[in-house]
C-alpha cells in the first residue's frame, strides 16, 4: 500500500510539529497528543481540547475520490498526532482501526445510512475504540510496567474497548459489568475473548461499578502498585478518529449539494466529531442531534438554558445521558457563540414510541431494518427534509441484531443472525463475580 502523503502535505500553522491540547477548565498545563491520550482527562477534571483546528491541505476534498481510506486517515489524523507517533506507526494504527466496510447505503430518494456497524462488536464505538488501543499500546512500548485499563460498561462500550484491546500488548483490561442487566450478546463480546480481558461481573447495578472504577482511580495504595487508566469515551484517542467515517461517508455521496448528517446523539461524541470534521473542511449543509426522550440539548438549542437532568431508560438505551459529556467540545468549538451554533446544529427528540414505529415502518416500506439508535435519527432527519427538500444521511451506530430482542417485536420477525454473533452464541462465558463494593474490587487488583 502507499502513502502518498506522508511526506509530500504540509499543515500550515508551525505548531504542528507537536499539537498541543488545553483543558476546558483552562486550569492545567496544555500537553501533547500522547500525554492527553494516556491521562485521559486533565488534572482539573476538564476535557481535552485540541489548541486549533487544522485546515485540510487544498484540493484534498475535490480530489477525494483518488484516496483510499488509510490515506484520508492519515491525513486528517496526522495534524492532531504531531511527531508523537511516528508515520509508520500511525499509517498501521490507522490501516488496523478501519479495516471494514463503511457503507454509504440508500434507504430512500432522500436519505441514507451510514452503516457503522461491520466492526467486531457491531457498533461505531469500534472506531474509536480501535485507535485508542493501538495509541495507548504504542505510548506504552518502551514501559515495563504492565498498563491497567479499568472500564465500567453498561453495555456497549465494553465490548468495543475489551475487544480493540485484545492482543495489544503491555495492556491488561478489566471491565465491570452489572451481572444480569447488559444484553446476551454484549455480555459474551465481554466475557469470551480471554487472553489480557477480564470480566468482572459486578453484583449491583451499572452505578455501582462506576462507583468502584472512581473509587480506584482516586486510591492512593493502588494507583501505587498499579499503572491504571481509563478507557473513557471523552479520551482524545477515541474521539478525533471518529472524524474519518464523514469523511468515507463524503467519498461515497453522489450529490452536488452537501449532506445533511443525522447522528443519533447520547454522550454527543460522535456528533461532535462530525462537526470537527466539517470545520477543518468538510462539506456538510446541516447536522441533527437526534436524541430520544434525554433532551438535555434539545432543550437548550430552544432556550439557551443548558440543564442536566438524569436519565430516562428508553429502547435505544446507549443514547439515555442526562448530561452528555461532550456537549462542551461542541460549544467550544462554535466559540461559545449560540447562534453560531444554532445555524449549523439543531435538535430533536423522539420518543419511544415514535421510535418502534419508524423502525416498522422503514422496514416495511423500503424493506431496511434500522436499530432503535437509527430509528431515532431516520425520524429526526426525514422531518427535516419535509420541510426543506434536502438529502442527507443518518449515522447507524449499532446493527439491529444487537437489539435483536426489542427490534423483533417490533417487526414481529426474526432477525438475521450475522456470523460473528452465531460463533459468539456458542462460546463460553468467562467471568469473576464480584460484590459491588470498592474493597472487592482493590482485593482482585491486587491479587491477580
Ligand atoms: C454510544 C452510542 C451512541 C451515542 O454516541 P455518543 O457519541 O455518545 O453521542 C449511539 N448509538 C449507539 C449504538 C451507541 O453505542
Amino acid at each position: 500500500m502507499k502513502y502518498i502523503f506522508s511526506n509530500s502535505f504540509q499543515y500550515a500553522p508551525s505548531e504542528t510539529g507537536g499539537m498541543l491540547y488545553y483543558s476546558l477548565n483552562h486550569n492545567a498545563p496544555r500537553v501533547s497528543f500522547a500525554e492527553a491520550a494516556v491521562k485521559g482527562q486533565a488534572p482539573d477534571k476538564g476535557l481535552y481540547f485540541p489548541r486549533f483546528i487544522p485546515e485540510l491541505p487544498k484540493g484534498f476534498i475535490d480530489n477525494i475520490q483518488a484516496y483510499s481510506k488509510e490515506e484520508i486517515g492519515f491525513v486528517v489524523m496526522k495534524p492532531y498526532i504531531g511527531e508523537t507517533i511516528t508515520n509508520t506507526a500511525l499509517q498501521d494504527i490507522i490501516t488496523e482501526t478501519v479495516n471494514f466496510n463503511i457503507p454509504l447505503v440508500p434507504i430512500n430518494n432522500h436519505i441514507s445510512s451510514l452503516e457503522l456497524f461491520h466492526g467486531p462488536t457491531l457498533a461505531f464505538k469500534d472506531v474509536g475504540a480501535r485507535f485508542m488501543s493501538r495509541c495507548l499500546g504504542y505510548f506504552n512500548k518502551n514501559n515495563d510496567k504492565e498498563v491497567t485499563v479499568l472500564v465500567a460498561t453498561s453495555g456497549d462500550t465494553g465490548g468495543a474497548v475489551a475487544n480493540g484491546f485484545l492482543g495489544v500488548e503491555g495492556i491488561k483490561v478489566v471491565i465491570l459489568y452489572p451481572s444480569g442487566k447488559v444484553s446476551r450478546v454484549q455480555e459474551l463480546q465481554l466475557t469470551t475473548l480471554g487472553k489480557n480481558i477480564t470480566a468482572l461481573e459486578v453484583e449491583g447495578t451499572f452505578d455501582d461499578c462506576q462507583n468502584m472504577v472512581k473509587q480506584a482511580f482516586a486510591d492512593i495504595e493502588l494507583n501505587k502498585r498499579l499503572l491504571l487508566t481509563s478507557a473513557n469515551s471523552i479520551n482524545v484517542a477515541r474521539w478525533l478518529p471518529q472524524q474519518l467515517y464523514y469523511f468515507y461517508a463524503y467519498q461515497q455521496w453522489q450529490e452536488k449539494e452537501p449532506p445533511v448528517i443525522s447522528v443519533p446523539s447520547g454522550n454527543f461524541g460522535n456528533i461532535c466529531a462530525g462537526i470537527l470534521a466539517n470545520v477543518s473542511g468538510l462539506p456538510v449543509k446541516h447536522f441533527i442531534a437526534a436524541c430520544n426522550s434525554n433532551k438535555v440539548v434539545t432543550q437548550y438549542l430552544q432556550s439557551g438554558n443548558y440543564e442536566p437532568q438524569p436519565a430516562i431508560p428508553t429502547i435505544s438505551n446507549a443514547m439515555d445521558v442526562g448530561n452528555p459529556s461532550n456537549f462542551i467540545r461542541i460549544i467550544e468549538i462554535f466559540h461559545q457563540q449560540f447562534h453560531e451554533l444554532k445555524s449549523k446544529v439543531s435538535s430533536i427528540s423522539v420518543d419511544d414510541i415514535t421510535t418502534a414505529q419508524v423502525i416498522k415502518k422503514v422496514f416495511s416500506t423500503n424493506n431496511y431494518l434500522l436499530d432503535p439508535h437509527g430509528a431515532v435519527a431516520y425520524y429526526a432527519l426525514e422531518n427535516y427534509c419535509n420541510t426543506t427538500n434536502a438529502k442527507g444521511f443518518i449515522v447507524e451506530t449499532a446493527h439491529p441484531v444487537k437489539f435483536a430482542e426489542t427490534v423483533e417485536k417490533i417487526i414481529e420477525e426474526k432477525v438475521e443472525i450475522p456470523t460473528a454473533i452465531n460463533q459468539l452464541l456458542s462460546a463460553e462465558k468467562q467471568s469473576i463475580v464480584i460484590p459491588p463494593e470498592f474493597n472487592a474490587l482493590k482485593e482482585w487488583l491486587i491479587n491477580q
